[in-house]
């Protein structure tokens, strides 16, 4: 199964299995700014360019604006934000909003690889956003190579790659996950189980809580079992990160980087000082190597 984003086809040429389709690198990026308005809205900004941007509320203090269309040839891991996108970002955000923004305004940015289907748009921002799926029997093992996709269509996309299966599995079941939840996302609101929460932890700290919800839904039951005061949790490496979720992030969600940590399942980079992020850094890079089994709350 080769669902490997923007390596699709790297993945394709490694193993000589070269297929008739083919991606098309497109940068996309985005800036992080304090809030620059208070409701809860998302922002969609017409450019005259034609190009959309969203202004979206983020954790709480912030605003992301962004993205950008551009593009891209090279190696997907080295993507970053260009002086143009942020001049770009900040241009229209300061048509629009009352809120101006500069660039030292920018708190952080990221930078993604969009793998698109290779089609006749001239223009980054016309290419095709669909996906096309192929099951591959030219040689020994059977091959699905997904290309293009969107998160917002990913149980469709993720049922038709397994059902592309069904020729090689004759015996395989039908598609089951329609209606089933993703992980910690059986709850009936995010108020009840802040409710229920508050009640079974009521030490734990209001920010981590509601965090926690946000993240975790209700697999923060699994991260908080057996505890019963704040102490069990272990140390906190800042803004209520403690060890014991980090055992969690390592061991469950397989963070082996303090970005893994920091950016890629919290975004609690946003908050925590150089010297935090060294000292975590530090802790996960130990952990990650001794394959961690200490538990918290025991
Ligand atoms: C800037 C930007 C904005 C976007 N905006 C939206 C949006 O608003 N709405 C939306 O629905 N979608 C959006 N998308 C698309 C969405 O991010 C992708 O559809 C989604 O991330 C695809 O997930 P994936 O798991 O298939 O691929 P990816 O998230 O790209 O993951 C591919 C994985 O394969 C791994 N890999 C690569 N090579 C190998 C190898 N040899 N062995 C093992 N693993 C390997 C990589 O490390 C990576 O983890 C956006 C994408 C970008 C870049």
């Amino acid at each position: 199964m080769n669902a490997a984003g923007p390596w699709v086809e790297s993945i394709t040429d490694q193993v000589n299995r070269k297929e008739s389709h083919g991606i098309q690198l497109v940068k996309g990026s985005h800036i992080v700014v304090p809030k620059i308005h208070n409701d809860e809205h998302a922002y969609i900004l017409q450019n005259e360019d034609q190009h959309i941007v969203f202004v979206l509320p983020f954790e709480e203090d912030y605003s992301i604006v962004g993205t950008t269309d551009v593009d891209y040839q090279g190696d997907p891991q080295q993507v970053a934000i260009s002086q143009d996108e942020i001049d770009y970002l900040i241009d229209i955000n300061n048509q629009y909003f009352k809120t101006q923004i500069s660039q030292s305004d920018i708190v952080h940015s990221y930078s993604g690889v969009r793998p698109l289907l290779k089609d006749e748009a001239e223009d980054a921002k016309a290419v095709t956003r669909d996906y096309t799926i192929e099951l591959s029997q030219k040689g020994h093992a059977p091959l699905v190579n997904i290309y293009g996709a969107k998160i917002t269509t990913y149980r469709t996309l993720a049922e038709a790659a397994v059902n592309k299966l069904n020729k090689v599995f004759p015996k395989m079941k039908p598609a089951w996950t329609k209606s089933a939840a993703s992980p910690g996302g059986d709850l009936i609101s995010r108020e009840s189980l802040h409710s229920q929460l508050l009640a079974d932890y009521p030490w734990l700290p209001k920010p981590v809580l509601k965090r926690f919800i946000r993240q975790y839904g209700t697999l923060s039951y699994q991260i908080l079992e057996n505890c019963h005061t704040l102490e069990g949790l272990g140390e906190d490496f800042g803004h209520g990160l403690y060890q014991k979720e980090l055992g969690y992030l390592i061991e469950k969600e397989w963070a082996t980087s303090v970005d893994d940590v920091i950016w890629r399942r919290t975004k609690l980079g946003l908050k925590l000082s150089i010297d935090q992020k060294a000292q975590l850094s530090h802790y996960v890079a130990g952990k990650s190597d001794a394959n961690i089994t200490e538990k918290y709350c025991a």
